[in-house]
């Protein structure tokens, strides 16, 4: 696709393709936030001196490496790891780890890309990276994560630290994994650093609603955009994709809100669940017993429908869906998808994935005035309760359930109120990308230009 944009930074644009040759998803995040920032260079001509915007493209460091492991028949696997250090302009780099065998190091770059950004529209000192693998975890037991674990942390470690680059969890890296990546951290430094990692285990510097934060921190955002049009999630029909951590904890959070999840999906299929996705069952399924939702289809019998093919947006032609929230991966949901969304009549559509929206997708969605809330806000929730975590750590302190959630749900109000003031300043009131690219732009270029060209 080719995309007209201000002349003062096609060039700089044109560039960042040639030297990303390779890499559509890096390519496409970084078309998004330049489509939004012709009108901030023309209002601040000073962000197009400095080269700011040249520099905010190009990774401070990238660093690849080699991941061996042996599987529990003695075989030797070689996989490559990742560890994208984006920008640290505003505090150490920070951003999640993904274990998933289409990781590239394109993904890697798309993915620390929005984390900046993301990390900027918080509010709080934290830079932007990604790491990861292209490791799959699905079908490996307990002994091969951890040893895979080990030998990923045995290179990442001389990388990392408190006050350099803090990662976490993200798609195939949650508590299990977090745990056995700081435990070798800790074995190879001899340091109990706690802050080196956030998303660790609660009976040992992990922060409480961490494992929710994301999905709640997704539902806190869209309450406030349906607020925006007098609207709640009392009573409204719901679809969330994905059934891992942030699809779960965002399903938990609109049932209490008063919403009805009637749908959610993973690898193996979609559940469509009239009357509202069986939770604790669900939860069982995928936290305890690390199963796939064709087993939950299978103990809910009658009361649910599997569907083993298709996607979950197509329920939005059968029945009427008030909010969607994508929650799965990258470009999940297209224009096809977002057409059926629109003719349901959905009045929100708030990203928990990062990207699961394809750019066809976003304008079907601002043609038919329908309030659209990209990841780099919506989700921010997973990484700012990650630096609360960082908090307690430096304090060595921990937290209530009930304060740690308060600030959460403060943290979401601020992005919102960001997003949306940054948005009218533009004349575009409502538009939710342009409000999260200006106005996470702007905080992270301020303090770039502040630092000096480095
Ligand atoms: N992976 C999450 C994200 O995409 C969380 C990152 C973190 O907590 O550092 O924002």
């Amino acid at each position: 696709m080719t995309t007209i944009l201000d002349p003062k930074i096609q060039p700089i644009f044109d560039q960042v393709l040639r030297r990303n040759a390779g890499e559509p998803e890096f390519h496409q995040a970084a078309r998004e936030v330049f489509e939004s920032l012709g009108r901030v260079i023309q209002r601040h001509p000073h962000y197009a001196e400095g080269s700011v915007l040249e520099r905010i493209c190009e990774p401070e460091r990238q660093i690849i490496f080699r991941v061996p492991w042996t599987d529990d028949a003695g075989r030797v696997h070689i996989n490559r790891g990742f560890r994208v250090e984006f920008n640290s302009a505003l505090g150490p780099y920070k951003g999640g780890l993904r274990f998933h065998p289409t990781v590239t190091l394109g993904t890697v770059k798309f993915l620390g890309f929005e984390q900046i950004f993301k990390n900027a529209l918080t509010g709080m000192p934290i830079g932007g990276g990604k790491g990861g693998s292209d490791f799959d975890p699905k079908g490996k037991s307990d002994a091969e994560i951890m040893r895979f674990c080990q030998s990923f942390m045995t290179e990442l470690y001389r990388h990392i630290g408190e006050y350099t680059d803090v990662p976490a969890g993200d798609i195939g890296v949650g508590g299990r994994e977090i745990g056995y990546l700081f435990g070798q951290y800790k074995r190879i430094t001899n340091r109990y650093e706690s802050g080196v990692l956030t998303g660790k285990g609660i009976g040992w510097g992990g922060s409480l609603v961490r494992t929710e934060a994301t999905g709640y921190g997704t539902v806190f955002f869209a309450e406030q955009m349906l607020a925006t049009r007098g609207k709640t999630f009392e009573g409204a029909r719901v679809l969330v994709s994905g059934s891992g951590n942030v699809a779960l904890y965002a399903i938990e959070k609109v049932h209490q809100l008063g919403g009805v999840v009637v749908a959610c999906s993973d690898s193996s299929g979609v559940v469509y669940d009239r009357d509202g996705v069986d939770l604790d069952l669900l939860r069982e399924i995928k936290e305890v017993k690390r199963g796939r939702l064709s087993d939950y289809a299978e103990i809910r019998g009658a009361a649910s429908e599997y569907r083993p093919t298709g996607t979950i947006w197509s329920i939005a032609a059968e029945t009427k869906i008030d909010v969607a929230l994508p929650c799965a991966t990258q470009n999940e949901l297209d224009e096809t998808a977002a057409a059926a969304l629109v003719g349901s009549g959905v009045s929100a559509v708030a990203e928990g994935a990062n990207m699961p929206c394809t750019p066809a997708a976003v304008r079907v969605f601002s043609e038919a005035g329908v309030l659209f809330a990209p990841g780099k806000a919506a989700n921010a929730g997973g990484v700012a309760t990650s630096a609360l975590e960082m908090q307690q750590n430096a304090s060595r302190d921990s937290w209530s359930f009930e304060h740690t959630e308060e600030r959460l749900a403060v943290i979401m109000k601020g992005i919102h109120e960001r997003c949306a003031r940054t948005a009218e300043e533009y004349g575009e009131p409502g538009n939710y990308v342009l409000g999260a690219n200006i106005a996470g732009f702007s905080r992270v270029a301020d303090a770039m230009l502040a630092l000096g060209v480095v």
